[in-house]
């Protein structure tokens, strides 16, 4: 099937959106899916069934494709609608809960975050734990009836409004041998006892990512994500979904139409922009045939890789152009989205996985 039988799909979401914004229920935001925090939007489009698309309908979702979801995803994002609030559920915890949760984590989370009222984040890196996720530290010991979590989370986003988060933990002594064995995956509500969220501020004052000290939290084993020892293969499965979405590549996309939408600013280029769209329409494919992978159930680890690396480096350059095809421009809102794009771009190639690591994951994956 190809992206154009959703015509109508992508119609009614694009008007529903033009709708939103002309009632000024939201500006278009720069990178909205991380920065745009709006629970009440969120609840709209769980009404409209545009949330938990491709959860079945006995967990409250839609049983609707990836495909579709793609459509959605896509067009919210090229709008800068605010997404942020439910984004993390939406894209890899409830795919993550449907395939290793147990029915009870299932019936209790997945309906909400269909509703767009259940919100997420994730707890992977620590101060030495980024690229190198399998030296984590924070440690998972053995209690009666669960587990004492006990480190600290950093780059957090969203913790400081989420209701819960996905916690990678050390459940065994490290074996140097065999790092990427005896970690766990667990469950961790923001407001359990001993959890201390931090917040992290970035260069121009915004307030998205966070510290999440957990100090001796006890979970239960039925907060046990999958099964105890296998964190690693269960995080990596969940790469997927977190890199190859449309928002690797339209972080920046309501700037550039911003931008054009009144015509050519006298500093840009009609090649100059075609170059930006054309880049787009190939991550657009990139993206889709990603969705059409994961709706067939087959890897996509290796082109996810490639969607996050080419389109992340695609967004940051539209930011740079941005800011100097705004000089003279005399709208506001424009030079805010440039502004924006600028002091975000940083972190487009560093979240989700560094460039220089997905690079790696790509050249192993073609034998180079
Ligand atoms: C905006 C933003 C939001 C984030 N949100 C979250 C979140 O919600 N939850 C979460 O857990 N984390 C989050 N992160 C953290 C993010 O996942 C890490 O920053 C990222 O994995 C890199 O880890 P690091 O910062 O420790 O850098 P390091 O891993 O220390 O890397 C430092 C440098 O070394 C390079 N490098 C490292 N290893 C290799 C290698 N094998 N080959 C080549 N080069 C290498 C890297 O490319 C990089 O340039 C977020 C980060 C940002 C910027």
């Amino acid at each position: 099937m190809t992206p154009s039988a959703f015509a109508p799909l992508r119609a009614e979401v694009r008007a529903f959106v033009e709708e939103q914004r002309a009632a000024g229920a939201f500006v278009p935001g720069i990178d909205s899916w991380l920065a745009g925090w709006d629970e009440e939007f969120s609840r709209k489009l769980g009404e409209r069934g545009w949330l938990g698309m491709t959860i079945p309908t006995e967990y409250g979702g839609h049983g609707r494709t990836y495909l579709e979801r793609f459509v959605v995803t896509e067009e919210l994002l090229c709008a800068g609608a605010p997404v942020a609030a439910h984004w993390i559920a939406d894209r890899q915890i409830a795919p993550s809960l449907l395939r290793f949760g147990t029915p009870a984590q299932r019936e209790e989370f997945l309906p909400a975050i269909a509703r767009g009222t259940s919100y997420w984040a994730i707890g992977m890196s620590e101060p030495d734990s980024g690229s190198d996720l399998a030296s984590v530290r924070t440690r998972a010991t053995r209690i009666d009836g669960g587990w004492r979590l006990s480190g600290t989370k950093v780059w957090t986003s969203g913790a400081h409004r989420a209701h819960a988060f996905f916690v990678l933990a050390r459940s065994a002594s490290l074996d140097p041998a065999h790092r990427h064995e005896g970690l766990t995956q667990f469950l961790v509500r923001l407001d359990a006892p001993g959890v201390q969220v931090n917040p992290i501020h970035s260069f121009d004052g915004s307030h998205h990512f966070n510290e999440v000290v957990l100090d001796d939290v006890e979970v239960s084993d039925t907060d046990v994500l999958g099964e105890v020892g296998q964190g690693w293969r269960q995080v990596t499965s969940e790469l997927k979904f977190e890199r190859s979405g449309p928002e690797r590549f339209l972080s920046t996309f309501a700037g550039l139409a911003g931008l054009t939408a009144n015509g050519l600013p006298v500093r840009a280029s009609a090649a100059g922009v075609g170059r930006h769209v054309a880049r787009l329409a190939a991550l657009h494919h990139l993206s889709y045939d990603v969705a059409t992978r994961l709706q067939a159930n087959v890897p996509a680890e290796l082109l996810a890789a490639m969607v996050k690396g080419i389109g992340t480096r695609s967004e940051g350059d539209i930011a740079e152009d941005l800011a100097e095809w705004v000089v003279d421009v005399l709208d506001p809102e424009v030079d805010r989205l440039a502004a924006d794009g600028l002091s975000r771009r940083p972190g487009f190639t560093l979240r989700g996985g560094t460039n220089e690591v997905l690079r790696g994951i790509v050249a192993k994956g073609l034998g180079a």
